[in-house]
Parts: structure tokens; C-alpha cells; sequence
């Protein structure tokens, strides 16, 4: 089935057809005078109701499909091709259904837009490959046509390679009226594919707190950090990373000893900005140790006064804990001491969208605030150890 046909030798969308125009093509297409555009076979008009309505179609006779020919088309697809090419046309682009160029063709082909010279649309509904997106995707460059596709949201993730991700828009839409508003956005620019290096540079916060050691140095015991990517994609919230403790399990999997240093020791950078800013001096880390708690195994780290190696905890069942939980850490108030790399804490994956995300600025506590629930409290619940044999 096919929403176009050929009709006294020009292209026509069955859809648009005023009423009285596409009763004739019916009766045209009886005579067999009415043809399919990719195989030239006479085509018999039709119309399928379905839930969103009526829908007008085309497809070969019965038994004149020819072998091979696949074309299952869902009252849905036709829906949401006809709706982008509804609004692309109504905007000003050149679009045409079930068009394509050399031995390919798209739902939708629009000529020049603000994506380029040519883009093929395709609505993908149904479960397709990951294989075999990647080969229709190449198929279309090589003609020097890229492709948007849209996957429906119950459909396959529709992943596509990140090596054509980049010129390739890949989204999922929800209904023919959002898969018009995506075509559009693409088409007029306004769409941007996020590479994800924007998080190279990410503002942190450092938590931690200030020690008074007995020796007499005072020094500053890391905690975490709260990293800020909501300033650079406004659709994301601020992320609380600990420098002491990680789970000992990633995605199912128990992660090495060596995974578990990485992980700890990769927002320290932050620890070492902030004894620069405020002349203060950054505790010494111990190798990160397997620990058993009621929520599972996690690897935790000690941090120790510089000078006489007296270890601090905080109360917590497993030697560390802070007075409030991680969702309240991120309104952490001190000031951005440094930018790092926020990409292997954010688990985010490159992608398409439809509109900028305006950078948001995160609420905070007051310093007061902050000061009563956080520092005073975890102050007062600081445990000093004396030092441990073993490596530093
Ligand atoms: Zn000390």
C-alpha cells in the first residue's frame, strides 16, 4: 500500500485530493488506468478507516503484487508521513511522497531545507534492526542523502551507528503531530545533535569538610562533588558524585578494585582547585577498600590529616555518611571552584533534539542553611582514627 499514485501522468497524494477528485481516481483505477509509482502496475484506490479516521491508498491489484515486493504499510505510518509532508509543504519546502533517488526510496524526500541540499524522512514503526537501519542509512548517504527517521515509541531504539549519528537525525515521536513538529525543526534548523563534549567543561561544587586535626593542621576531608550540566543542557538537574564511596556493582556487573580508584579519584581535581581558592590543605587517600553494608558490597575510600595521618569518618554504619542525603547535597551552596569532565558520571548517550535546552541555573540553600544541616552536623558527628599500617 502506498498513499501516491500516478494519475494521467502525474504524481498524486490521495489524501489531498478534494472529494470529488478522488472519486474519480477511483473509477479511473477500476478501468486500471490509475498506477503504482515504483512498479507501474495498475493501482486500485481505496480507502481504510482506522481509529485516527479515514485514510486513502493505493495498492497493486489482488495477485498482481509482485514477489518480493514488501510494502505493509499501517494506517499509522501513512498517518505520520502525510502529516510531515502536510507541514513541510505548507512551509515552503519541495517534498514528495514515496520518492527517492537511485535503487532507494524514502517516505518523504524535501529538497533544500536549513539540514541541506536533500533529506530522506522515514517513519519507522515496526521493529527494524539495528543492521538494518545502518544499511538503509548507508544507502541513503551514498547517494549524499542523509535520513531522519523517526521510530515510533513502542518500536525498536533505532540505533544507529555514532559514526553516522552525527548527520543522520535519529527521534522517536509520539504521534503524526509530533513527527510533523520534528520534521519541521530539522528542517528549519532549529534541531542540533548533541555530541556530548559540551560536558567536557561542566561546573563542580566541592563538599567537603574542614578539619581541625588535634596536631594542629587543619585540612580539608573530600566528600563529594556536584557537578552542574543543567548550565549547559537546561533539561538536565545537577548530579552528586562521592569521593568515598561507590557501589562495588555496575549495571550487575562487580567492578574492580581499580575501577572502584578511577571512579573515586576522578573528581578530586575539584578538592585540589578549592585548597588553591581558599589556602587550604586537601587530605591524604588511601587505597579505596571492599566494604559490606546492608545495601550491598561498596568500595569506600579514607582520607587522613596530611601531617599526622589521624583517619576522619563521619557517622555512617560503614565508617563515612553525610547528615543529608544525595538529593539534598546537589543544593550544596559553596561557589564552582573548577570544570571537569562530566560525561562518565552522566551516562548520557549523543543524541537528537528537537530544541535547544536553555541553560538552567540550579537552585541552592542559603549559606545558613547549609551551614545548620550540613557542616555543623557533620562536624559533630567526626570520628578521629588513628592511623592504619598499610599503603598510601
Ligand atoms: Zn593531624
Amino acid at each position: 500500500m502506498g498513499c501516491t499514485a500516478i494519475v494521467d501522468g502525474k504524481r498524486v497524494v490521495g489524501a489531498f485530493l478534494p472529494d470529488e477528485e478522488w472519486r474519480r481516481v477511483v473509477k479511473l483505477s477500476k478501468q486500471r488506468q490509475v498506477f503504482m509509482p515504483d512498479t507501474k502496475l495498475p493501482a486500485l484506490a481505496k480507502t481504510v478507516r482506522w481509529r485516527g479516521g479515514i485514510t486513502r491508498f493505493f495498492s497493486h491489484f489482488p495477485g498482481e503484487t509482485p514477489e518480493g515486493y514488501t510494502c505493509n504499510e499501517s494506517p499509522e505510518h501513512a498517518a505520520q508521513k502525510l502529516a510531515i509532508y502536510a507541514r513541510l509543504q505548507e512551509l515552503g519546502f519541495t517534498v514528495e511522497l514515496e520518492a527517492g533517488i537511485d535503487d532507494w526510496r524514502a517516505d518523504v524526500l524535501v529538497g533544500p531545507s536549513a539540514f541541506g541540499p536533500s533529506l530522506a524522512i522515514e517513519v519507522q514503526l515496526t521493529r527494524q534492526s539495528a543492521q538494518v537501519t545502518y544499511e538503509r542509512t548507508e544507502q541513503r548517504s551514498a547517494s549524499g542523502v542523509p535520513t531522519l527517521w523517526l521510530f515510533g515509541k513502542n518500536a525498536s531504539t533505532g540505533h544507529v551507528g555514532a559514526d553516522l549519528l552525527a548527520s543522520n537525525p535519529v527521534f522517536v515521536a509520539e504521534d503524526a503531530t509530533h513527527a510533523a513538529a520534528i520534521a519541521q525543526s530539522v528542517c528549519s534548523g532549529a534541531a542540533f545533535f548533541d555530541d556530548l563534549s559540551g560536558f567536557e567543561q561542566t561546573p563542580a561544587r566541592p563538599i567537603g569538610v574542614k578539619v581541625a586535626c588535634k596536631c594542629g593542621l587543619s585540612w580539608l576531608r573530600p566528600i563529594g562533588v556536584v557537578l552542574l550540566p543543567n548550565r549547559i543542557r537546561g533539561d538536565l538537574k545537577p548530579v552528586y558524585v562521592s569521593c568515598s564511596v561507590t557501589s562495588a556493582k555496575r549495571r550487575g556487573r562487580s567492578i574492580t578494585m581499580s575501577e572502584a580508584e578511577d571512579h573515586l579519584r576522578r573528581y578530586l581535581k575539584v578538592f585540589w582547585r578549592a585548597a588553591e581558592t581558599y589556602g587550604i590543605t586537601v587530605g591524604e587517600f588511601r587505597i579505596a577498600t571492599r566494604v559490606r553494608t546492608d545495601a550491598g558490597a561498596v568500595y569506600r575510600r579514607d582520607y587522613a590529616c596530611p601531617q599526622c595521618r589521624l583517619r576522619v569518618h563521619t557517622k555512617g554504619t560503614i565508617g563515612f555518611g553525610t547528615p543529608i542525603p544525595g538529593d539534598e547535597l546537589v543544593r550544596c551552596p559553596l561557589p564552582v571552584v573548577a570544570h571537569v569532565d562530566a560525561r562518565p558520571a552522566l551516562k548520557l548517550e549523543p543524541a537528537w533534539f528537537a530544541e535547544p535546552h536553555t541553560p538552567k541555573v540550579e537552585s541552592v540553600m542559603s549559606n545558613a542553611e547549609w551551614k545548620v544541616r550540613f557542616i555543623d552536623r557533620a562536624r559533630a558527628s567526626m570520628l578521629m582514627l588513628a592511623p592504619e599500617d598499610g599503603v598510601y
